[in-house]
């Protein structure tokens, strides 16, 4: 493990457009469930699945019933960034990193400080009337009682990416491009199964390629280097 870490070590020295392609497991490592894993955000408490909740049809269907889970299960005010995104931001400030992908919507890598994070699946920082387009913060929609509303009295709608729609194609693109561009690209804490991570992997023509993850991917065999460890356990020796 020490070789492994050492290699990694040098692979970002030698590297100036890092990119990382982050999943559930950078934010587990700051206590967020993956609601995706048996034992996340399954909950007899609630009469429905959360793909079922989280989906287009039910949030307009059942809108009371979505607020419910979402405010329960989805806020992510009251987690802290760990190591992980804090090394990241550092090699941002460097120079040395110039995107984040993530497939997380909780804010924890703006929080540690990256500006440049595409969010694939959105954020629950921002909130939009489905009327009027206005803006609202997380604090406005968790702190709400019952169904958050706008001032114009239209219902507001989280800016994540629900079962059912579609991935913003701006988002797409501009992670697509800065994999294209990178030297080197991180992959950790997914297991790469779900799309689009593995769809957006291929882009990658760089020299390096990580992967760091508790366990094996389908893609280990195409890395430079597969580290099978806690992203924490890794980031903190860099
Ligand atoms: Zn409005």
């Amino acid at each position: 493990m020490e070789d492994k870490i050492t290699q990694f070590k040098e692979m970002v020295e030698e590297s100036n457009n890092i990119v990382f392609f982050g999943g559930a497991g950078v934010s587990t490592e700051s206590g967020i469930p993956d609601f995706r894993s048996k034992d996340g955000l399954y909950n007899q408490k609630y009469k429905y699945p959360p793909e079922e909740i989280l989906s287009h049809s039910f949030f307009i269907a059942n809108t009371d019933e979505f607020y419910k889970f979402y405010k329960e299960k989805m806020n992510s005010l009251k987690y802290e960034p760990n190591i992980t995104h804090f090394k990241l931001a550092e090699l941002e400030r460097n120079g040395k990193l110039t995107a984040v992908v993530t497939q997380n919507i909780d804010g924890l890598h703006q929080k540690a400080g990256s500006k440049n994070v595409y969010e694939l699946h959105g954020s629950v920082l921002r909130n939009y009337c489905m009327d009027c387009r206005k803006f609202y913060d997380a604090e406005y929609v968790f702190n709400s009682q019952g169904i958050p509303r706008c001032t114009c009295g239209g219902i507001i709608k989280p800016d994540v990416v629900l079962y059912e729609e579609g991935l913003d194609d701006l988002t797409i693109a501009s992670s697509i491009s800065a994999i294209q561009n990178a030297d080197m690209l991180i992959v950790g804490g997914t297991s790469l199964t779900v799309y689009p991570a593995s769809g957006l992997i291929n882009f990658f023509k760089g020299k390096n390629l990580v992967l760091i993850n508790r366990d094996s991917t389908p893609y280990d065999n195409r890395a430079n280097l597969v580290i099978n460890e806690s992203l924490g356990k890794v980031f903190e020796k860099i």
